[in-house]
C-alpha cells in the first residue's frame, strides 16, 4: 500500500482531504489512492439528502452529523451544488460549517461543484463517496441544493435517498409526480413545529396510495435546528439501508427522476428556473454577458445558438437572451432597451437584467453604453473606460437586498480593474482610441442635461454622461459578477461650443461607427479573456451581509438564493 492511503487507512484527515481534491480534480495520482483504497469500501451507509431549496437541508445534515457523534459515530458530509464554482463561497461555507463542528476530526465536510471533465459531477461525487467509505466514515451523507439532473444522478450514488419538504407547500405538493415516490426512501417534513405539518403528511401518504406495490417509504417529522426527529431519521436510514433493496435500486437514476427534478425545482423557485432547464443541456455554461444595443447579435464571428426566455424573481428583463459562441467562448447578449428600443433608461428593469445574466452563470459582463463627452479631449469616436460613478438618478432600484437581508457592498472602485484592463487592450487592438479611467456621470433622463448642469458636471471633473450604467455596475458587484462599462463618445455633451453646430446626420454617422468599433472590441475583448479572474469581484459578498443569519426571512433567502445561498450553506 502506497503512504498516502497507508495513511487515509489510519485515519489521517490531511491526506484524506488531499485525496478528496484530488478526486475532485480527477488527479490520476489520487485516483490510483482511491483504487487501491476502493476494496475496503462497503461498510458505510451512503445517504442522499434531496428536497426543494429552503427546506433546510444543510441544518438537517448537520445535525444527522451532530446526532451521529452523539452516538460515537463518524460522517463524510458531500456537499454538493453544481451551480456554484467551486470558489471562495463554497470553501467558505465548508469552514462556517466545520466551525459549527469545533473542527472534529470524526466530520469531514466537502463541497462540489466542479463539473469535472471524466464523467462529470456524478461520477465524481460516487468517487468521493466511495474514498469516504474506504476511509472508514460510518455514514456518507451528500446533500445536494435540489435543483436539476444533476442532482438526481447524485442522488442515484446514495444507498437511501432522503426527500426533505416543508410544510406550506400545499397544493405544490399534488403537483408532484408519483415519480418522487420510486426515488424516496425516506420522506422528511422538516420545519414540522410549522402549520401545516399535518397536512403535508397526509398528502405524501395520499400519494403514496397511489404508487401500487412494495414497502411504503416512511414519513419522519423534523426540527432541524433543535435535533428533533434527528435519531428517529438516522434509525430509518439504517432500516432501509439494511432491507439491501435500496442497494439495487440504487444503481441507475430512476427514468422519471428528471422529470421529478424538474418538479421539485420549481414550487421553491417558480421564478427562477435553473439554467440547465432552460437551455435544455447543463453543459451550457455562459461566461460572458455582454448589454448593448440588438446590433451587436449580428457582429461578425458571433454564432447564435438560442434565445433564453428569463423570468426572475425581480420580473422580466429587458428582452431574450441572445446565447452563442463568439472567439470560442460561451456569450449571452442582452439589448439594454429591448428590441427596437422600447424601454427609456428609467424604465429598465436593471434587477432583471443583472439576475437573467447571473442565472446564466455570467461571470463577466461588458456593457456598452453611447455617452456624451464632458472634457474637450474625449472625443466623438472615442471610447473611455470609466473607473468610476456619480449618481443623478433619482428613485431607481439599484439593490437585491432587504426585505430582512441587509447587504453593503463595497463599491469604491465600481469597475472590475481585470475587466477593464481586457477591454481597454481589446479596444486597441481594434484600432479604437481608448481612455482608460475617468468618471461616468449617470444622469436619469430621458431629456439631455442644461447647459448649466453640463457645466456643473465638468466642474465636478466628470468625463462622460449616461443614464444607464451605474445601477448596472452596483447590481452586478452585488452579484459577485465583474463589470465593465465601454462608454462610446457619441458627441460633446451641450456644454460643447461645437455642440450646436452638430447636426442629427452626424450623430447619425457616429452612432454607426461606434456600433461598429463595438463588435470589434467586444470580439477583441472576449478572445483574449483570461480564463480566471483575478479580481475579488467574486467574493464581493464575503463581508457584507450584515444581518443575523438566523432571522433572515425564508421567502427572501429563496428570492436571492442564486446570489446569497452560498453564503448560507
Ligand atoms: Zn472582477
Amino acid at each position: 500500500m502506497t503512504d498516502w492511503a497507508r495513511k487515509i487507512a489510519e485515519g489521517d484527515v490531511r491526506a484524506l482531504a488531499r485525496a478528496a481534491t484530488g478526486i475532485e480534480n480527477r488527479d490520476p495520482l489520487a485516483l490510483a489512492v482511491l483504487r487501491e483504497l476502493a476494496p475496503r469500501a462497503g461498510h458505510a451507509v451512503v445517504v442522499g439528502i434531496t428536497g426543494p431549496p429552503g427546506a433546510g437541508k444543510s441544518t438537517l445534515v448537520d445535525a444527522m452529523a451532530r446526532e451521529l457523534r452523539r452516538q460515537g459515530r463518524t460522517a463524510g458530509i458531500i456537499a454538493v451544488d453544481p451551480t456554484s464554482r467551486r470558489t471562495g463561497g463554497a470553501i467558505l461555507g465548508d469552514r462556517i460549517r466545520m466551525l459549527a463542528h469545533h473542527a472534529d476530526p470524526g466530520i469531514f465536510i466537502r463541497s462540489m461543484a466542479t463539473r469535472g471533465s471524466a464523467g462529470g459531477l456524478a461520477q465524481a461525487t460516487a468517487d468521493l463517496a466511495l474514498l469516504l467509505d474506504a476511509a472508514g466514515r460510518d455514514f456518507v451523507i451528500i446533500e445536494t441544493v435540489g435543483v436539476g439532473q444533476d442532482e438526481v444522478e447524485i442522488a442515484g450514488v446514495a444507498q437511501v435517498t432522503v426527500v426533505v419538504l416543508v410544510p406550506g407547500m400545499g397544493d405544490d405538493v399534488q403537483a408532484i409526480k408519483a415519480g418522487i415516490m420510486e426515488i424516496a426512501d425516506v420522506f422528511v417534513i422538516n420545519k414540522s413545529d410549522q402549520p401545516g405539518a399535518g397536512r403535508m403528511e397526509q398528502e405524501i401518504q395520499g400519494m403514496l396510495g397511489l404508487v401500487a406495490g412494495g414497502p411504503q417509504p416512511p414519513i419522519i417529522r423534523t426540527i432541524a435546528t433543535d435535533g428533533t426527529g434527528v435519531r428517529q431519521l438516522l434509525e430509518a436510514v439504517q432500516q432501509m439501508r439494511r432491507r439491501g433493496d435500496a442497494e439495487t435500486r440504487r444503481k441507475d437514476p430512476h427514468p422519471d427522476a428528471l422529470e421529478l427534478a424538474a418538479v421539485i425545482a420549481s414550487p421553491a423557485r417558480p421564478l427562477a428556473p435553473s439554467p440547465a432547464h432552460i437551455q435544455g443541456g447543463h453543459n451550457l455554461k455562459v461566461e460572458i454577458g455582454i448589454i448593448g444595443g440588438s446590433g451587436l447579435y449580428s457582429m461578425p464571428g458571433f454564432e447564435a445558438q438560442e434565445e433564453v426566455v428569463q423570468e426572475t424573481p425581480f420580473g422580466s428583463p429587458s428582452d431574450n437572451y441572445v446565447v452563442g459562441k463568439l472567439a470560442g467562448h460561451q456569450v449571452a447578449f442582452l439589448a439594454r432597451h429591448g428590441r427596437g428600443h422600447r424601454l427609456s433608461p428609467s424604465e429598465l428593469n436593471y434587477r432583471a437584467n443583472i439576475y437573467g445574466m447571473k442565472s446564466l452563470g455570467v461571470e463577466r459582463i461588458i456593457s456598452l453604453s453611447a455617452v456624451g463627452s464632458l472634457k474637450e479631449e474625449h472625443r466623438p469616436l472615442d471610447f473611455v473606460i470609466p473607473d468610476q460613478f456619480v449618481d443623478r438618478t433619482r428613485g431607481r432600484i439599484s439593490t437585491f437586498f432587504g426585505e430582512g437581508l441587509v447587504a453593503h457592498i463595497g463599491f469604491s472602485d465600481p469597475i472590475c480593474p481585470q475587466l477593464a484592463e481586457v477591454v481597454s487592450q481589446a479596444c486597441t487592438a481594434a484600432g479604437v482610441n481608448v481612455h482608460k479611467g475617468g468618471a461616468y456621470l449617470c444622469m436619469e433622463g430621458p431629456a439631455f442635461s442644461t447647459k448649466a448642469e453640463s457645466n456643473l458636471y465638468r466642474s465636478w471633473g466628470m468625463d462622460v454622461i449616461g443614464m444607464t450604467n451605474l445601477q448596472e455596475a452596483k447590481l452586478a458587484r452585488e452579484a459577485e459578477i465583474c463589470y465593465v462599462t465601454v462608454a462610446m463618445v457619441t458627441d460633446y455633451d451641450c456644454w460643447h461650443a461645437d455642440h450646436a453646430a452638430v447636426t442629427v446626420t452626424d450623430i447619425i454617422a457616429n452612432l454607426v461607427k461606434n456600433a461598429e468599433n463595438a463588435c470589434k472590441v467586444v470580439a477583441a475583448a472576449v478572445e483574449r479573456m483570461p480564463d480566471e479572474r483575478s479580481c475579488k469581484c467574486g467574493a464581493a459578498l464575503s463581508h457584507a451581509i450584515l444581518t443575523d443569519r438566523k432571522l433572515v426571512p425564508e421567502a427572501t433567502l429563496r428570492k436571492l438564493d442564486l446570489i446569497v445561498g452560498k453564503y448560507f450553506v
